[in-house]
């Protein structure tokens, strides 16, 4: 018997407004949203930003004849967070049924979310009008403090703090605990208990990381965001395993994620920054993380030959030659018998044939994907080009 899995995509990863900046394609431009499938097939949602319309356009209509219904967990009502629901094409299928929960807003009152619906479809807002919403929809009020199951996954809530509140949300599975704790700012001595509450021994904990340190404690302070040193205190105070910088700033490029990531891992074994695309996946002796290829353009087999240095999974330094032989102008495919640690920076040298003999061009490198190969004993590396 295998043991059971739950697999959690992320499909938007940015905060406060989506980004569409070359600069930031690697990590992504949709705003919030995540997907975790249970090992028994319930299917969850995190958020409604952006991210949640990428999700619908790769909808899978699940082909046991006994519909499930998708679980819709929000944490709260800042436009990041709920832009993408009218978007979200399942929601206008018959046969489909969602289960929303969210607080009761003291701004909005009773049917928070229902009225965040009807405002966003409201006439001049949106070309539609909320009865072409066909698929069934429930509502359900929660606050911070309370826990209840969902097909034997334990939920968990807690109060975050952020301007106009937030909630936070633990999911309990056979194959391991989620802690969800995006737009969250330190300093309020309660709450931030309850954060730890949350990430108590989680394998996964997700973490607001909009800003620097020195942002927070200058510039940013008061805005309900949170940083990646925060994040590295909770997963070390609360014995979380993995910890995901979340919620990037919309000014953040991918090298400047790259920096905030670098320097988290520094102080943390297991540390990811959210990329769009990425799948984390949990039940096995640790979580596992992959990444989407990188995109296809104008590829070009060729051999060169190459002198890669690196870090490998387990944090040492490497360095190695070998031949790259699938380049393209944003990345290559490297054999290598060291295995990199997952979106860390990789050195590549490369000797060129030139018109006056043999130069050399010099890369750095980001990796995006491992293949293993235990046939020929080393494994296929993705890498995205970064200068
Ligand atoms: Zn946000
Ligand atoms: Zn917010």
């Amino acid at each position: 018997m295998t043991a059971p899995s739950a697999k959690l995509s992320f499909w938007g990863v940015r905060g406060s407004t989506p980004t569409v900046d070359p600069g930031t394609w690697r990590y992504g431009g949709n705003t919030p949203c995540l997907e975790l499938v249970a090992p028994d097939g319930t299917q969850f949602i995190l958020d409604c930003g952006t991210g949640l319309s990428m999700l619908g356009s790769r909808w899978v209509i699940p082909n046991n004849t006994q519909k499930a219904e998708t679980h819709i967990l929000v944490t709260h009502y800042h436009w990041d967070h709920i832009q993408g629901i009218p978007f979200f094409s399942p929601l206008y299928v018959e046969t489909n049924e969602f289960h929303f929960y969210s607080f009761r807003s003291k701004f909005l009152g009773r049917d928070s979310l229902k009225q965040v619906f009807e405002a966003q479809m409201a006439t001049p807002y949106f070309p539609v009008d909320l009865s072409a919403m066909s698929a069934k929809r429930k509502f359900k009020e929660v606050a911070g403090g309370e826990e209840f199951t969902i097909h034997g996954a334990k939920i968990v809530t807690r109060w975050l703090n952020h301007p106009q509140g937030c909630l936070g949300y633990r999911i309990e599975t056979p194959a391991g605990t989620v802690a969800y704790a995006t737009d969250n700012e330190p300093g309020d001595a309660k709450l931030d208990e309850s954060l730890r509450e949350l990430a108590a021994g989680a394998d996964v904990f997700i973490n607001d990381a909009q800003f620097t340190p020195e942002q927070l404690a200058t510039t940013r302070r008061g805005w309900g965001h949170s940083t990646w040193l925060e994040g590295v205190k909770v997963v070390r105070e609360a014995g979380a395993k993995t910890l995901v910088l979340f919620h990037h700033d919309p000014d953040s490029t991918d090298r400047m994620v790259d920096n905030l990531l670098r320097q988290a891992r520094d102080e943390f074994e297991s540390v990811y920054a959210a990329s769009e695309g990425m799948v984390l996946t949990l039940g096995g002796d640790r979580v596992e993380a992959h990444l989407p290829g990188a995109r296809s353009a104008l590829r070009r087999e060729a051999q060169f030959r190459a002198l890669v240095t690196g870090t490998t999974e387990d944090g040492h330094a490497f360095e190695e030659e070998t031949v790259v032989n699938d380049l393209s102008l944003q990345g290559a495919l490297i054999a290598l018998s060291h295995q990199p640690r997952l979106q860390s920076e990789l050195q590549v040298v490369m000797e060129t044939p030139g018109a006056n003999g043999a130069g050399s061009m010099r890369l750095r490198g980001y990796v995006v994907r491992i293949e293993n190969d235990p046939e020929k004993g080393c494994s296929a590396v993705g890498v995205v080009f970064t200068e």
